[in-house]
């Protein structure tokens, strides 16, 4: 099977690493194809950053205005070519199709959003500070960017930087997950499509060593990663001991509280999309369940009918609501962590172990699982478990409940289910996380708001999409102007 390529200086080109993984299907381990992996990617980024060097000086001087056109092309061709991205979503990321496709469109929804650079880069300008001074800001280009994606959503999370870097005038490298290439090799045939300088846009494949390489070279002036807490920070402090900025998004472990007046239906419904879509490997998967007040568990058995009814199996089969976990390991760790979770106190309301699914024995599967009275003190609480497993937790009362959510390390997202609008108010107010949900399951901000999290899911200070990428990708310069009289020629 052929190694696949990078995209460097506008072509495709062999890695000068032999090392390889294997990409494989998580739903039949069938191998999609191999990706270099090793000490020698490091001189890919060597060649990726030389092109994007070149590339940039050109680039950064092309009026912003047509800077967007190739984006309003690009958004026409994840278009045509939506349903071949979604499968391939699902062949190595094991989500449903629709998941797939709804990643993409979210991805697209970036590319329309950065379409408004030339409005959002506009800049503040005061006439006679001082006398017959005039000062003002401009943003320019910071230069060589880079991100590093994780595997979840491998058609979503580089458009949440790609489409801004490119508007604001830089050129970009991007390293997208070693177990998820394929999505965005497409993606990188549709962008070769675009009349953009050659070398513009790069892609290198690897894992650590390529990312280090990223991470120390000094002309790579920003970072932008997504991925678990642990390697958020070390990406955090690498990248800002070398002088770049950075912004690193990490893991989570999501509440949401549901109070007794809730829609209970519904409710239950959009708890348990949220728990178990994507099979739970969501940054934003709700994942401890707080039920408030519900003496007679009519929640509780709410959430366990609509967990029951969650159809798993291969993602591109029909009616297929959940996929599998993306590796035999993450399998193994799921199932040793509900074991945790048992041995830990915790009743086990319903088993998703051991799960096999009729023509993919070999899949990665975990039926959607719940542990119920999950210990306070222990420490499935409050590890991310990024599988199909709700942690349900009853209290009495919403102070309870937001002083539980504010000792959660992480602060991805917070919600809550409520008819009462001063619950919601109270909530939104006090509840320690970056996006918050008020009936939503999956409190996912659209293009257009910064994607907000907090504490240990994130390291820097502006996210990823709208106004705060423009924010990322441009460097402000103030000008302070005075023409004096006396010194200006009369004609
Ligand atoms: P990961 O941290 O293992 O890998 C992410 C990227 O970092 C990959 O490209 C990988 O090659 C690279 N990498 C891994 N280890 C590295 C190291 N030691 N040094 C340098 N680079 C390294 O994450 P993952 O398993 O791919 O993704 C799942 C995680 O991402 C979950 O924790 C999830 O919550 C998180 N996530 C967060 C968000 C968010 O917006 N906060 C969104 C999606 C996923």
């Amino acid at each position: 099977m052929e190694v696949l390529k990078n995209y460097i200086n506008g072509s495709w080109v062999a890695s000068k690493e032999s090392g390889t993984v294997d990409v494989l299907n998580p739903a039949t381990q069938e191998v999609l194809g191999k990706v270099p992996y090793g000490k020698n990617t490091a001189a890919d980024v060597e060649s990726a950053v030389e092109s994007a060097a070149k590339a940039l000086d050109e680039w950064r001087n092309v009026p912003v205005m047509r800077r967007v056109q190739p984006l309003y092309k690009l958004k026409q061709l994840l278009e045509d070519h939506l349903d071949e991205l979604g499968r391939l979503i699902t062949l190595e990321c094991g989500k449903s199709l629709a998941e797939s496709k709804a990643e993409i469109q979210r991805g697209i929804e970036n590319v329309e959003t950065a379409c408004a650079t030339p409005m959002l880069m506009q800049s503040e300008f005061s006439e006679n500070v001082a006398s017959g001074i005039d000062e003002f800001m401009i943003r320019q280009p910071v230069g060589i960017c880079a991100c590093v994606a994780p595997f979840n959503f491998p058609g979503m999370i580089p458009f949440w930087f790609l489409p801004y870097a490119l508007a604001c005038g830089n050129s970009f490298i991007l390293k997208p997950s070693e177990k998820v290439p394929l999505t965005m090799m497409k993606v990188f045939e549709l962008i070769d499509q675009l009349d953009l300088p050659k070398g513009l846009v790069n892609l290198v494949h690897g894992g650590k060593d390529s990312v280090d390489a990223l991470l120390d070279h000094p002309q790579v002036k920003a970072i932008s990663f997504v991925g678990s807490t642990p390697v958020a920070r070390y990406i955090y402090q690498r990248g800002t001991a070398n002088g770049k900025r950075v912004q690193a998004q990490g893991g989570a472990k999501n509440p949401v509280l549901v109070m007794p007046d809730a829609d209970l239906e519904m409710t239950a419904k959009i708890i348990a999309d949220s728990v178990y879509g994507c099979a739970g490997q969501r940054c934003l998967a709700a994942s401890n369940i707080i039920t408030i007040g519900d003496k007679k568990g009519t929640i509780t058995e709410a959430l366990l009918e609509a967990a029951k009814s969650k159809t798993t199996g291969f993602g591109l089969d029909e009616g297929i609501e959940m996929g599998p976990v993306i590796t035999p390991e993450s399998k193994r760790r799921i199932e040793s962590l509900i074991a945790k979770g048992i041995g830990e106190g915790a009743n086990l309301l319903l088993d998703g172990r051991n799960a096999t699914i009729s023509g993919y024995e070999k899949g990665n599967f975990i039926k959607p699982t719940i542990l119920e009275n999950v210990a306070l003190e222990g420490e499935i609480i409050k590890t991310e478990i990024f599988g199909p497993v709700m942690s349900l937790i009853h209290m009495a009362a919403i102070d309870e409940a937001i002083d539980f959510v504010n000792r959660n390390n992480f602060g991805n997202m917070a919600c809550l289910f409520t008819t009462s609008g001063l619950n919601a108010r109270t909530f939104r107010n006090q509840a320690n996380a970056g996006n918050i949900g008020i009936n939503i399951g999956v409190a996912a901000p659209m293009a257009q708001f910064p994607f907000s999290g907090w504490n240990d899911s994130f390291f820097g200070d502006l996210h990823g999409q709208g106004r705060h990428a423009i924010e990322f990708f441009t460097q402000t310069k103030v000008v302070i102007e005075r023409w004096p009289q006396e010194w200006t020629r009369k004609f």
